[in-house]
């Protein structure tokens, strides 16, 4: 495996963040979900937590999981969306750098190993947490519709994805 591999393909990639259960980390020994949240919780342009997402949230809690939203949107829309779930979040956090990440992981007192990124973007998500050492998963997004400066992402993106199926690494289509 490349260098390229290394960074950008994440260990696991799935439909949405309700195909990864608690007992799927357990197995893995995961206590810490370092999660995005535009695109992969919700739409980016919703603003609070659907039902489905507060019980995927009260899951994790029952099971021991502790889950801190890491984003790179702003206080405001970060904040808002995680006081009704009652946990810690990081806003702006400037993803794929390290430094959200490994704060997060710190706050939640847990060893590198022991936490898992959850996002849906290659370039962001999947690249910090590979770089920083951590397990990964990414999700297709929940709209098809980003930002500019994603928009552009995505047809890097695009062409990474194409390449891990051709390669076999990614064996399912979207
Ligand atoms: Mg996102």
């Amino acid at each position: 495996m490349g260098i390229f591999t290394k960074y950008f393909l994440p260990n696991e990639y799935v439909q949405s963040i309700y195909t990864i259960k608690p007992e799927h980390l357990k197995e893995k020994n995961i206590k810490a979900i370092i999660t995005d949240l535009d695109n992969t919780l919700v739409g980016w342009d919703v603003k609070d937590p659907t039902d489905e997402v507060r019980k995927w949230f009260e899951e994790m809690k029952e099971n021991g999981i502790t889950v801190t939203i890491v984003s790179n949107n702003n206080e405001d829309r970060v904040q808002t969306f995680s006081s009704t779930l009652n946990i810690d979040y990081i806003f702006k956090a400037k993803k794929p750098r390290g430094s959200a990440f490994r704060k997060a992981t710190s706050l939640m007192q847990v060893n590198k190993s022991e936490v898992v990124v959850i996002g849906d973007q290659m370039l962001t998500d999947v690249f910090g947490g590979n770089r920083n050492g951590l397990y990964t998963i990414m999700v297709v997004p929940v709209k098809k519709t980003d930002g500019f400066i994603t928009k552009f992402n995505r047809l890097i993106e695009r062409r990474f994805l194409n390449y891990f199926k051709r390669k076999g690494y990614i064996n399912w289509e979207e």
